[in-house]
Formats: structure tokens, C-alpha cells, sequence
């Protein structure tokens, strides 16, 4: 026996019991971005490889270690599917010229690619919703990001969200900083893990991101980025948390707090949610000017989040705030032969009439199509027998009531208008 073919570790399928839910998040999300602006982009899920290398940079855990790379055998070219999308909306704003004398705001949704450790909330094909706000300095629109996301947990009904800020500086800054770092890990040598020791000298400010619990006591006692600040980031960050105030947004300091991602300056902040287990963090982003300056070679200002669709999904199904599957309106039962082509045409008047109509096909007794009027959460069934379709009329049955009438088809339009406004 050949064996069987089986979808790809760590990448999912959604069925119709999953994918109503995405299509009722979606269209909120979109309602939602509409009420601040934001209009959508879409990119590509295959960009050259040196886009992520050079944007995200190469001594992060995403390009070290996550990163789903190939080289296309019909022509050589390094290529990458996208781990994130930031990177992919700053190459198409720069090759299309987007910024010239212009500011955007934009948005996309789609999925990402990181070959990870599957478990609950991380997969290696998952989906991101991005925003990115560009050509404006802040602090105010950092503010503006902050409590749209907030608006749009009060419209999902999400409680019991935390919000972690923190300031990342200037690049001079951040220099400092990282001298101090390097200094204080070198009288750490002996407890450091492989990891940490080889990117002490490349990139010591992400082993404070590091997941080995062995080194948190060492971490969380480290010189800490604040206290380099020259006057400038303090005036941003202060004013970023005023405007917060402001806007009746409750935040937590957490100086520790640098992101997986390279590219941020000033502004980050991640939104962590206590029903996920230890893949709390359902969206996290900030600001990263210096990635356009990286990819454009023009000075300009962008700040923006990413938030994890399906991690999203598994708060609003833990709060209990995900809608039950829709029914359809109408389910129509017919003999699947003589009364069937009547059946369409009824079928499709309703449809014109807004209506959602499941036409039975194949005929099978009334009652195992009664059977599946039931399960298909139709609030109406209607029924053409031979008699009916001779007599040109039709049986309405309400499945809440179950009680039946017999009336004229020239009368149904009306009938069903009656029914499904009661
Ligand atoms: P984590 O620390 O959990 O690995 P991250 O910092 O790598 O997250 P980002 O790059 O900031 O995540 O991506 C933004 C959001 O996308 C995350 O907050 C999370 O909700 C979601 N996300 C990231 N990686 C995954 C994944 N492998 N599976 C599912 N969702 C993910
Ligand atoms: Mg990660």
C-alpha cells in the first residue's frame, strides 16, 4: 500500500467548523481599520532572501533559526517565505515610491512562515494582522496605535488584557547601552549558554530576550536601556504615556521589554493575554524609523504592530466570545427529479431576494431531507411535491414552531418576509 499523504508539520488546515470564525474576525478587523484610516496592501509570501536578513537581522532568532529559505533550482534566486510583513510593505512602499511627499497608513492580514516548534498558539504556518503608520514622528500616533487596539478589545469583548511599554532609544543610545551590556555579561561568562556566548559581541541586547530560565536571575539584574536616555526619547516616551493616560489606557513599565525583531526604536510595546499558557503575547510592535532608512536610503518615520490571528482566536474562544456557526434561512425538499428544476427556480428567486437557500439535490425520502433541514440550522423548509408543483403552490414549514402551511407560490416572497421578520 502507497502511503498516505499528510499536511506539513506545524501548518494547519481550517475547516468549515473553524474558518466561520476567521471570516466573522475578519470583518471586523477590516470595520475596525476603516474607522482609523488604514487602507490594505498585499505583498507577496516569497521575497528575496536579503530582505529578511537586512531588515530583521541576522543575529535574531528569526533568521538565525526560523526562517523557511530556499534557492529556486529553475534559476538560482535566494528566496524566503515571509516570517513577518513588515519587511515586504517597507520594500513595496519604497520600490512604488509610496512616501514621496506623502505619509500612509496601511494594513494587511496573511500568513507568515517560522519553522518553529509547533504547540498551542505557535505554528509554522500562522497569520498576522499588520499595521504600519508611515511618515509621522510622533508621539501622538504611537498613542493613536495604542488605543486602537484597545477600541478594538472592547469591540471583541476581550478582558483581561496587560499592556507592556517600554523605550528603546536612539541608535547612540541603544550603542551605550550595549557597551554596559557586554561588560556586565563578561563577568557572567560562567553561567552564559552556547547562544548567549555567541551573541555576546554580535548582538548582546537579545540575550535579554532569551527563554533559558537558568539565565532570567543574571538577565533581570542587567544595566537596563532607560537609564541611558538622552532628553529627546524621554520627551517621546513621556508624552507617549501621557497621551496613554489620556485616553484612559492602563500600561505596565517593562524596561526588559526589547522584541524579537531588530529593527525598533523609541516605542515598543507587546499586548500579553493570560489564557495562553506561556504563548501569551498576542500582539506586539512599536516603532522602527531606522528600518526605513534601511530599505529606502531616505530618512522617514514608521510605527506599527503585528497581532497573531490565531492566538487572538484562542482568547475569544477561552472568554467565550466567538459566535456559534450561522444557519442558513432556507432549506428546500423536492423529489430530485420532476419537481427538482422548479425547485431551482424558486431557489433562485430567494437568493435574488437576499435570501440563503440549500436546495437538496438527489432526492431520498422527506424524511432524511427533513433530517438534513434540521442540521442545516435552516429557520424554514419548504416543500415541492408533484401536487404542489401542479397546483402551483408550496408547503412553508417554520422549524422553530414546526407548524406548516400550504400556500400559493405567488404568495411566498410575502409569506417568508412575514416569517423572518417575526
Ligand atoms: P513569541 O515571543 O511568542 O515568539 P514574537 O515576538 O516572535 O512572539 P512577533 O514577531 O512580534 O512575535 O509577531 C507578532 C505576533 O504574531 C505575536 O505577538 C504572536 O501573537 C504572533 N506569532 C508569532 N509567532 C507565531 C507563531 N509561530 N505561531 C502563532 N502566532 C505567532
Ligand atoms: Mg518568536
Amino acid at each position: 500500500m502507497t502511503k498516505k499523504i499528510v499536511g506539513v508539520k506545524g501548518m494547519n488546515d481550517l475547516l468549515p467548523s473553524e474558518s466561520y470564525k476567521w471570516l466573522w474576525l475578519e470583518k471586523k478587523l477590516s470595520d475596525w481599520l476603516d474607522l482609523y484610516g488604514y487602507n490594505n496592501i498585499r505583498t507577496p509570501i516569497l521575497e528575496a532572501t536579503s530582505l529578511f536578513t537586512r531588515a530583521i537581522g541576522e543575529v535574531t532568532d528569526i533568521v538565525e533559526k526560523e526562517m523557511y529559505s530556499f534557492t529556486d533550482k529553475l534559476n538560482g534566486d535566494e528566496l524566503t517565505m515571509r516570517p513577518e510583513g513588515t519587511a515586504g510593505v517597507m520594500r513595496a512602499v519604497s520600490e512604488h515610491n509610496l512616501l514621496y511627499n506623502a505619509t500612509q497608513k496601511l494594513w494587511y492580514i496573511g500568513p507568515m512562515f517560522r519553522h518553529e516548534r509547533p504547540q498551542k498558539g505557535r505554528y509554522r504556518q500562522f497569520h498576522q494582522l499588520g499595521v504600519e503608520a508611515l511618515g509621522f514622528s510622533g508621539p501622538d500616533i504611537d498613542c493613536e496605535i495604542i488605543g486602537m487596539l484597545n477600541h478594538l478589545w472592547q469591540m471583541l469583548g476581550l478582558t483581561g488584557l496587560e499592556l507592556h511599554i517600554n523605550c528603546l532609544g536612539n541608535k547612540e543610545e541603544r550603542a551605550r547601552h550595549r557597551g554596559a551590556l557586554i561588560s556586565y555579561f563578561e563577568t557572567h561568562m560562567d553561567i552564559l549558554d552556547e547562544e548567549a556566548k555567541r551573541r555576546l559581541y554580535s548582538n548582546p541586547l537579545r540575550i535579554l530576550d532569551t527563554k533559558n530560565p537558568a539565565l532570567q536571575e543574571m538577565v533581570n539584574n542587567a544595566p537596563i536601556l532607560i537609564e541611558f536616555l538622552g532628553e529627546d526619547s524621554l520627551i517621546h516616551y513621556n508624552n507617549w504615556k501621557l497621551g496613554l493616560s489620556d485616553l484612559g489606557i492602563n500600561y505596565i513599565e517593562n524596561h526588559r521589554l526589547v522584541r524579537g525583531l531588530d529593527y525598533y526604536n523609541l516605542s515598543v510595546f507587546e499586548w500579553v493575554s493570560s489564557d495562553l499558557g506561556s504563548q501569551s503575547t498576542i500582539c506586539g510592535g512599536g516603532r522602527y524609523d531606522s528600518l526605513v532608512l534601511e530599505l529606502s536610503g531616505k530618512e522617514n518615520y514608521a510605527v506599527g504592530f503585528g497581532v497573531g490571528i490565531e492566538r487572538l482566536l484562542l482568547s475569544l474562544e477561552a472568554q467565550n466570545k466567538l459566535p456559534s456557526k450561522s444557519g442558513h434561512d432556507i432549506y428546500i425538499v423536492n423529489d430530485g427529479r420532476g419537481t427538482a428544476n422548479k425547485a431551482l427556480v424558486i431557489a433562485q428567486k430567494l437568493r435574488n431576494e437576499g435570501y440563503s437557500v440549500i436546495q437538496n439535490f438527489g432526492g431520498g425520502s422527506f424524511k432524511s431531507q427533513f433530517k438534513k433541514a434540521d442540521n442545516s440550522g435552516a429557520k424554514v423548509t419548504l416543500v415541492l411535491g408533484e401536487n404542489e408543483v401542479l397546483n402551483n403552490e408550496i408547503v412553508v414549514k417554520f422549524m422553530g414552531t414546526q407548524e406548516q402551511t400550504l400556500i400559493n407560490q405567488d404568495d411566498l416572497v410575502k409569506n417568508l418576509g412575514n416569517l423572518f421578520k417575526a
